[in-house]
């Protein structure tokens, strides 16, 4: 199973590194049982030339934390992938605070020379003690200085944020701080998923246990809507429209913000199912 953000749908995706180094998320069962390696620049070069021929515009380089691999092996990458694919425009790659912070802005300018053009982190909640609660493995600090080093290399910034994952009991603290945290970031992308929970994984088990309780959905609305309300940016596409979430919009802040918020609004006022996805095209 490959895992890529929803606006890589159309890109080659090239997996450069297996699994996550990290691996510990509690909600995540995304690279479960699969042991975190490196492919070698050999195994890499191979399916670049496989594709060569074909007009490629975008890649996206797989599997969790490709940001991880060292400075000098991934210009090697992306200079390859520049001399082969002649029409590339635009490479994307996941990164978690900690792969960030271990560049500083020249290194990060000189992957973004090569073609490196945006980068994914998940920021999933702006509490520390959610963050702490979901072993997010980085603070809100580091998670806010790798967010703008990101911004200051000139390569685009997407972040990812989950709804419902402070529980009932955590619910406004996560949406207001959430929203306070990205602004702070100033990301280009916002993408808020709603937390589907995998059963095996640790946050699973919390639930089974009752020591955490889902928000209902309109309770998942209204973390977007306080979210969105202490959401301050220059400019940043925010989507909730990812299959998880039972409000899809697609705002562009800040000129849309009003309007997306009287939509919410109105939907939590009149409290009707129908307003939302169905459950039963809800996933992951
Ligand atoms: S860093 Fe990302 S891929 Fe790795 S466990 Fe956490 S959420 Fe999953």
């Amino acid at each position: 199973m490959i895992y890529r953000p929803p606006s890589e749908a159309d890109s080659l995706i090239l997996q450069v590194t297996v699994g996550c180094s990290y691996n510990r998320c509690t909600f995540c069962s995304a690279y479960q049982g699969k042991r975190f390696r490196k492919k070698s620049f050999e195994e890499i070069k191979e399916d670049i030339d496989e594709v060569s021929s074909y007009k490629i515009r975008r890649v996206f380089l797989a599997d969790g934390d490709a940001l991880s691999i060292p400075q000098r092996e991934l210009l090697h990458i992306l200079s390859y992938l520049q001399e082969k694919l002649k029409g590339l425009e635009r490479v994307g790659i996941y990164a978690n605070a900690k792969d960030i912070l271990q560049k500083d802005v020249e290194e990060l300018t000189a992957l973004k020379d090569l073609g490196l053009g945006i980068i994914y982190l998940g920021l999933e909640s702006g509490d520390p003690e959610v963050l702490k609660r979901i072993k997010k493995n980085a603070t809100v600090d580091q998670l806010i200085r790798a967010g703008k080093r990101v911004k200051e290399s000139g390569i685009l910034l997407s972040v990812t944020v989950i709804l419902g994952i402070g529980g009932i009991q955590g619910s406004q603290v996560h949406a207001i701080e959430t929203g306070k945290v990205l602004s702070e970031m100033d990301p280009d992308y916002v993408g808020a998923l709603s937390l589907m929970i995998v059963p095996g994984t640790p946050i699973g088990k919390e639930i089974e246990t009752g020591k955490l309780v889902l928000p209902t959905p309109f309770g998942l609305i209204q973390e977007l809507e306080m979210m969105i309300t202490n959401c301050q940016f220059t400019r940043c596409f925010f989507a909730s429209n990812h299959a998880s979430n039972y409000l899809p919009l697609r705002i562009q802040m800040p000129e849309e913000k009003e309007e997306a918020l009287k939509r919410i609004r109105e939907v939590l006022r009149r409290k009707d199912p129908d307003l939302l996805r169905p459950e039963y095209l809800r996933a992951l």
